[in-house]
């Protein structure tokens, strides 16, 4: 496989970066001027549809139709990760207005209010030590435990033939949550515990082991395989016995089926949001403030945007651009941010890729099979070493003002 030299910034060197940062500062005042009662309206309709749509789906499994319901189930189990624990999280309803604290950051899904706002393969606080910390701060770089491009090489030893990779590939797809992004987070949160303020090298963490079932810490099972495996495949539908027992092993095959359509939804939405051959991976790790959020632009794609439903169905995950370069923004100023930053860019001359959600898995799976490789760059602009940025959310032990997600990590 050949691999690219890396290029040295991909910004020019006369790149205007305290004009950049003005005018993304200014964005976001306008923003927050506009942050109020419209942002918590959305944020319950979106609720809804998840209680809905899993509501619908059970009722319909305990009925019997337990291929229909598998889509409610499914449905329910995407938008609460990807709408409401994904934003509500990163801190994007802190500042919304006439909300309970259980849907702001310091609240949400903590302790027994799991079951209630969160029940799901991922145990909270390792989700925001793996993605609110390393993921968006490392973002494209060897730390980051979510670049497609590592993580997929163990799919493509070069004695395997593409088509046996895409084998390989699928069997990741319809498992991933569990398989990948359960056990990543855990030992992300894990290291971050124990003081580790790297974390470990790549091979220990993703590998050929993902796909065994065994060999997983004890913290896996405790905090996230035990409390959902039996929620959702004993006690919802143990429920169905009430009906009779055909009502409970319709309510199990819908949970399992669900599960699997959550994961290939979930995956076509997510994987895709900083992996192709047109986004950037970076060498050095990041220096200053413009620096960190020119390499969220140049590292992410958005997809087709606008439309409560449309964005839904992409889990809101379709402005990754905006999301990445304001993690702490709700899902209603996310769509409004959009055309904004979009413009920006094209202003001031940085890439900024926007593709439908298929092109954008076409990508994705060239770089899984091994057949495309990300464009390289020491970084995205050229910064003088004294730019050190200042703080550093993805180290736990940096104590800080300005590491407001690792306050989020602490208390949960
Ligand atoms: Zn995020």
């Amino acid at each position: 496989m050949n691999v690219q030299v890396p290029q040295r910034s991909v910004l020019p060197a006369d790149f205007d970066a305290a004009r950049f940062l003005a005018e993304v500062d200014a964005i976001r005042a306008e923003l927050d001027a506009g942050r109020g009662e419209a942002d918590a309206r959305h944020l319950r309709q979106v609720e809804w549809v998840a209680a809905g749509a899993s509501i619908a789906g059970w009722a319909l499994a305990f009925g019997g139709w337990w291929a229909v319901g598998a889509l409610g189930i499914a449905l329910g189990r995407f938008v609460r990760w990807t709408c409401v624990a994904h934003h509500v999280l990163h801190r994007g309803y802190d500042a919304v207005p006439g909300l309970p604290p259980h849907r702001q950051s310091r609240g949400f899904a903590r302790g027994w209010r799991r079951l209630l706002d969160w029940p799901d393969w991922m145990f909270p606080a390792a989700w925001i030590r793996e993605h609110n910390q390393l993921h968006h701060y490392r973002l494209g770089e060897l730390a980051d435990p979510d670049l497609v491009e590592e993580n997929a090489r163990f799919l493509q030893p070069r004695w395997l033939p593409v088509p046996a990779r895409l084998v390989l590939v699928m069997i990741v797809i319809a498992g991933w949550r569990w398989l990948y992004f359960a056990p990543t987070a855990i030992r992300a949160w894990q290291e971050s515990e124990a003081g580790q303020l790297e974390p470990s090298p790549r091979p220990e963490r993703t590998g050929p082991r993902m796909l065994l079932p065994w060999g997983r810490s004890a913290a896996v099972w405790t905090r996230s395989y035990l409390p959902f495996g039996a929620l959702a495949f004993v006690a919802l539908p143990a429920l169905g016995l009430l009906f009779g027992p055909d009502a409970a092993l319709s309510g199990l095959l819908a949970s399992l089926l669900g599960e699997l359509i959550a994961n290939v939804h979930s995956y076509a939405v997510i994987v895709p949001n900083h992996a192709g051959d047109d986004l950037w991976r970076f060498d050095q790790r990041v220096r200053g403030r413009a620096e960190l959020l020119l390499r969220q632009i140049v590292g992410s794609v958005d997809f087709a945007t606008g439309g409560f439903w449309r964005d839904l169905m992409h889990g809101y995950l379709n402005y990754q651009i905006e999301h990445h370069v304001w993690p702490d923004l709700s899902m209603l100023q996310l769509a409004k941010s959009q055309p904004k930053l979009r413009a920006l860019c094209a202003e001031m001359g940085i890439p900024y890729a926007q593709e439908s959600v298929w092109r954008r898995n076409v990508r994705l799976m060239r770089l899984m099979l091994g057949v495309a490789t990300m464009r390289r760059a020491d970084r995205a602009l050229s910064v003088p070493e004294s730019e050190a940025i200042a703080a550093d959310p993805s180290r736990p032990a940096a104590a800080s003002a300005a590491a407001p997600d690792r306050r989020a990590a602490a208390a949960g």
